[in-house]
C-alpha cells in the first residue's frame, strides 16, 4: 500500500511540473522580447501556478532570463544540458527538496522547415508536502497495523479460550468421575476385605479348598484395592491440588530412618531373587514432607527395581546431600528401558513391552512417584540402557529448619 501510494503521488507531481512548463512555453517568446512585467496579464499558465513552485525561464546558452515563485533548485541549467536537455528530451531532476523539470523550446522558422532553439523552461515544486504525506501514510499504516494485529491476537486467544472451555469442562468432569467412581469404590472393596479375612479366620468351618480359593479372592481384593487408591490419588492430584496439599501432613523427615524402614521391608523380596540389595544411607539429611507419601514413592521405586531386576542381579539405594537438596538415586542391575520409551513411562498405564511379562503392574507406580515428587517440590529423573540397567534420581528441597 505504501509503495502503490508513494508512487502515485511521484506520478502526480511530475504530471504537474510536465503540465507547468509546458504551458509556459508561450510565455519564453514574451519575456525575451518584453520582459518579465508583461507576463501578469498576458498568460493562463498562472492558474497552474502552485504556492510551492516556481518557474525559470533560460535564453539558448542556458543564462537565466526570469523567475517567478519560492522554491528553485540550486544549480544552473548545465547538468540538465548535458543530459540531453540540448537535443529536446525532457529531464526531470531531484536537488534536495527540490523536482525539477526542464523543457526546450523550439519555433518554426519562417519558412517551416526547420527548428530553432528558443530557450529552456525549468519548473520546479517542493518536495516537503510529498514527503509528509508520505511520512503520515507510513505513521498510520505502522498505528493500523499494530492495532489490527493486537486486535486479532486478542481476539484469537479469546476464541481459542471459547472453543477449549466445553473440552476443559468435560476433562474436569471426566477427572472428577474417575476419582468418585474410585471413591465409592473404596468401600465396599474393604468390607469383601474384612468378610474374607473373618472367614479365613475360621478355617475349621471350612474346607481346604475353599480357604485357598479364599486366599485368591483376597489377593484379588488387595489388588483392587491398591488400583483404587492409586486411582483416588491420582485424580486429586491432577483436579484439586488445594485438597491434596490439605490430604498431605507435611513434617520435618530425616530421610535416613524412612529408607531405612523400607530396605528392612524390601529385603525379603530381594531375598526371595538372590538380589544383591545394598543401601548407602548417609545420616542427618532431613526433608520436610508427607512421610506417608515419601514412603510410597520410594517403595514405588524399589519395587520396580526389584521387579525388573533378574535373579542374581544388584540394586543398590543411596542417599546423599548436593547443595540445597536430598538426593536419593534407585540403581538395578535389570531389563532396562529402551531409550525411545523413557520420556513415556511417567505416563499412567504406561508399561514397556519388555514389562508385560510381568504380571503384577498396572502402569501406576511411576504416575503415583511423580505426583509425590512434585507436590514436595522435587524432582525426578530417570536414565536407562536396555539390558544393562536404569537408575532413577529424587531431588528434594532439605528442610531449611533442620
Ligand atoms: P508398573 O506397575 O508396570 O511397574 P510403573 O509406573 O511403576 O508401572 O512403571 C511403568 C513402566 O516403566 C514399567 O511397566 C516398566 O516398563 C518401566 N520401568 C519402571 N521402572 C523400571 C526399572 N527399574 N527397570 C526397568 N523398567 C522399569
Amino acid at each position: 500500500m505504501y509503495i502503490f501510494f508513494s508512487r502515485s503521488l511521484e506520478q502526480q507531481l511530475n504530471d504537474r511540473l510536465e503540465i507547468l512548463a509546458e504551458a509556459a512555453i508561450p510565455s519564453l517568446r514574451i519575456i525575451k522580447s518584453r520582459g518579465i512585467q508583461r507576463l501578469d496579464d498576458e498568460l493562463p499558465w498562472q492558474e497552474l501556478f502552485r504556492h510551492n513552485q516556481s518557474l525559470e525561464w533560460f535564453n539558448p546558452k542556458g543564462k537565466l532570463l526570469a523567475k517567478e515563485g519560492k522554491f528553485f533548485a540550486n544549480s544552473s541549467l548545465s547538468q540538465a544540458l548535458a543530459d540531453g536537455l540540448q537535443e529536446g528530451f525532457p529531464i526531470l531532476q531531484q536537488q534536495g527538496q527540490v523536482r525539477t523539470f526542464s523543457i526546450a523550446v523550439y519555433t518554426e522558422d519562417r519558412d517551416k522547415t526547420t527548428l530553432r532553439l528558443e530557450g529552456y523552461i525549468r519548473a520546479s515544486e517542493s518536495t516537503q508536502d510529498l514527503l509528509w504525506k508520505l511520512e503520515q501514510l507510513r505513521s498510520g499504516l505502522i498505528v493500523g497495523g499494530v492495532t489490527v494485529l493486537l486486535l486479532s491476537s486478542i481476539s484469537g486467544i479469546g476464541l481459542t479460550w471459547l472453543t477449549l472451555q466445553p473440552m476443559q469442562r468435560n476433562l474436569r468432569r471426566l477427572k472428577h468421575f474417575t476419582g468418585d467412581v474410585a471413591h465409592e469404590l473404596r468401600n465396599p472393596l474393604t468390607a469383601i476385605g474384612t468378610t474374607v479375612d473373618l472367614l479365613r479366620n475360621s478355617p475349621e468351618e471350612l474346607s481346604p479348598a475353599q480357604v485357598r480359593k479364599l486366599a485368591i479372592i483376597d489377593r484379588a481384593n488387595e489388588q483392587i484395592i491398591h488400583l483404587v487408591e492409586d486411582l483416588l490419588f491420582l485424580s486429586r492430584a491432577n483436579i484439586d491440588s488445594d485438597r491434596l496439599d490439605r490430604d498431605f501432613n507435611f513434617a520435618s523427615i530425616p530421610l535416613e530412618e524412612l529408607l531405612q524402614d523400607l530396605v528392612e521391608r524390601f529385603e525379603p523380596q530381594a531375598q526371595n531373587k538372590q538380589i544383591q540389595f545394598t543401601p548407602h544411607l548417609r545420616t542427618g539429611i532431613v526433608v520436610k514432607g508427607d512421610s506417608h507419601k515419601l514412603s510410597r514413592l520410594f517403595s514405588n521405586l524399589l519395587d520396580n527395581a526389584l521387579k525388573y531386576t533378574t535373579e542374581g542381579g544388584r540394586v543398590a539405594l543411596f542417599l546423599e546431600r548436593e547443595q540445597r537438596f536430598a538426593v536419593i538415586r534407585i540403581e538395578d542391575t535389570g531389563i532396562g528401558i529402551p531409550p525411545d520409551s523413557l520420556p513415556l513411562i511417567f505416563q499412567r498405564f504406561w508399561r514397556a513391552d519388555t514389562a508385560k511379562s510381568e504380571k503384577d503392574g498396572l502402569g501406576l507406580g511411576l504416575a503415583i512417584a511423580q505426583a509425590i515428587v512434585q507436590q514436595h517440590k522435587g524432582e525426578i529423573k530417570v536414565s536407562s540402557r536396555l539390558g544393562a540397567g536404569s537408575s532413577f534420581r529424587v531431588l528434594l528441597p532439605l528442610d531449611a529448619q533442620a
